[in-house]
């Protein structure tokens, strides 16, 4: 990891751990995963997931797995599960070993329910979903038992064979746990472990038509890859009753056998469940099923679009892995929910592109100037950083015509304006001290070009008897390259579209959160192949160059963030 990376503070998690390391629970191993569900791309809050899970583990001595929880293969796909493999890397992080999937853990995870079943913990049901859900009760209620709870170990086991042949349709039967229908938690009351499901798996193919639960597969998942603490978010508090029942009920000796632990001597502990706050932005969604109703609605323009909170989205914006880093060490981890500002992962974007981010000059809306008294182009030299010379030097041609941005110029003297006005002197970045002689203007009065003359005794040097203040950057017109530039804003109006009584969230799309200019004109050095791909432009900005849109004659620039908070 980078070197700049904000020092661990101390949180309940870390606390555990040290103290299970004290009392050598598990040996001194601490093994934690990560459990993303194929079924979309990775968000900034997963990036706290990844950042907490493999960050403790490697503080730790310890090591994090990748295990894909693809047991809702209707949901899920391979192209999921590449860019999640990708955004873990990018973010900087390495998984133990191979990449391991729920799915190729189906064979085991029969043989436990099996297990189960032989136990007298399990039984197949043959109630549909509806009528399932109307035995389960409610919160204030109690549930009643399914009139097939009482089926015979024998006949429990041949029905739950034949579901797995392919014999039963799509919900015709499920296998559940026999726990408690009178449980004040619902998750207990005989939750459901196995769905007939007819489809096809990206990973398992046609070998399945039951799926195992979430609940069923994820605690076991676990204990098969001697996971010591099981980090997940507080919506699953109320599960953890459910994952401890589940493998306290199967023999410890047939799960080490199953595990990655089979051949260790030491004796098998089993995974801790330990739950944590999930992480919110204001202004805009990180929920899967929101992001993903963005993507398919197309009111963005894929899971990519870097207005989105993904990784991927964030990364093409000209995010850094070490900013997100930073940031997530930055919240922190906690027990009660809270929105995090998003000024504060702005904070940390800054912070990383100031001390690293090269300089250049772009200018974002032309206006022509001619110098009257350059002729020949002048190179000069200006550094790519202003306090790192080691990030050496660019040439940066100054020619007769250039252009300034038209922000920076005044036809009529305005009060505080310290930039150029008729008549007036302004310093070019790097180069000379320019006045502005002449203004031209085209038929229907836009102002059109400014005629300047340089002082030539201005390089490096103040000015002879007068001050001049302002300072704009500036880029040759005729050397200068003509590209896009793409300048963004918040996606949502409201600051917590998730928020329980907002109906219909895409109602609060911010309409100006995209605004694209085209003719913007960058200097030679910033456009060249093998130039840098973000950029401070001097007194506009962070930019990074388009990894998708870039590819054709015109290369496209998107705003990271503005050089100082604007809201
Ligand atoms: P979503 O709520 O966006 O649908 P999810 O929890 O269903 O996400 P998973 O792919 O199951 O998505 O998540 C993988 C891991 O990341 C889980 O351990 C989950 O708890 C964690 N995670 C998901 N969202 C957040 C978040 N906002 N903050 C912190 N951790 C998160
Ligand atoms: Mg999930």
């Amino acid at each position: 990891m980078a070197e700049h990376d904000a020092t661990p503070s101390s949180n309940f998690i870390r606390q555990m751990i040290a103290e299970d390391l004290a009392s050598q629970k598990h040996e001194g191993r601490v093994q934690t995963r990560f459990p993303p569900e194929p079924n979309g791309y990775l968000h900034i809050g997963h990036a706290k997931s990844i950042c907490l899970n493999f960050g403790i583990a490697a503080e730790n001595g310890g090591q994090c797995n990748l295990r894909f929880d693809d047991t809702n293969p209707a949901k899920e796909s391979q192209e999921f599960v590449d860019a999640i493999k990708n955004n873990i890397s990018w973010l900087g992080f390495a998984w133990s070993g191979e990449v391991r999937y729920s799915s190729s853990y189906f064979e085991p995870l029969y043989g436990f329910a099996v297990q189960l079943i032989e136990k007298g913990l399990a039984y197949v049901c043959d109630l549909s979903a509806d009528e399932a859900r109307e035995y389960r009760g409610t919160l204030t209620e109690p549930g009643r038992n399914s009139p097939f709870r009482e089926r015979s170990v024998e006949e429990n086991l041949d029905l739950f064979a034949r579901m797995r042949a392919g014999e039963f349709a799509d919900g015709e039967r499920s296998l559940r746990a026999k726990i408690d229908m009178a449980s004040p938690n619902i998750n207990m009351r005989d939750p459901v472990l196995y769905r007939i499901r007819h489809v096809h798996h990206h990973q398992t193919g046609d070998a399945w038509c039951i799926y195992p639960t979430y609940d069923y597969t994820h605690c076991i998942s676990d204990a098969i890859e001697g996971i010591t603490h099981s980090l997940c978010t507080l919506e699953f508090e109320d599960h953890r009753p459910l994952y401890d029942w589940i493998l306290r009920s199967l023999a410890l000796d047939s799960i080490k056998q199953a595990s990655d632990l089979a051949d260790s001597p030491a004796p098998y502990v089993l995974p801790q469940q330990t739950e944590f706050a999930k992480l919110k932005l204001n202004y805009t969604v990180v929920g899967k099923r929101k992001l993903k109703q963005l993507v398919d609605e197309g009111l963005v323009s894929g899971w990519d679009d870097p207005r989105l909170p993904t990784l991927a989205g964030m990364r093409r914006r000209g995010y850094t892995a070490a900013a997100l880093r930073n940031f997530c060490e930055s919240v922190g981890v906690a027990r009660s929910e809270s929105q995090v500002d998003l000024a504060m992962l702005e904070h940390s974007l800054r912070e990383d592109l100031d001390a690293n981010a090269p300089r250049a000059m772009c200018v974002l809306r032309p206006l022509k100037v001619t110098l009257t008294n350059i002729d020949e182009p002048l190179e000069l030299s200006l550094p790519n950083h202003p306090k790192k010379e080691e990030m050496g030097r660019r040439a940066v041609p100054l020619t007769k015509e250039i252009v300034i941005d038209r922000e920076d110029f005044r036809a009529e003297l305005e009060p505080g304006f310290k930039r150029l006005v008729a008549g007036g002197e302004v310093r070019l970045r790097g180069a000379y001290v320019i006045r502005c002689d002449e203004v031209l203007r085209d038929a229907n009065g836009e102002i059109s070009e400014l005629i300047c003359s340089a002082d030539l005794n201005t390089l490096g040097k103040n000015p002879e008897g007068r001050k001049v203040k302002g300072v704009i950057h500036w880029v040759s017109a005729t050397q200068g390259i003509s590209v896009d530039v793409r300048l963004y804003d918040r996606l949502f109006t409201i600051e917590n579209p998730e928020a329980r009584e907002v109906e219909d969230f895409t109602q609060h799309l911010n309409a100006d959160s995209l605004q694209q200019l085209s003719g913007c004109m960058i200097e030679p050095a910033a456009a060249s192949p093998d130039a840098a791909q973000s950029f401070q432009f001097e007194r506009e900005g962070y930019f990074t160059r388009d990894s998708e849109d870039s590819t054709g004659d015109v290369l496209v620039f998107n705003q990271t963030i503005s050089l100082r908070a604007s809201h």
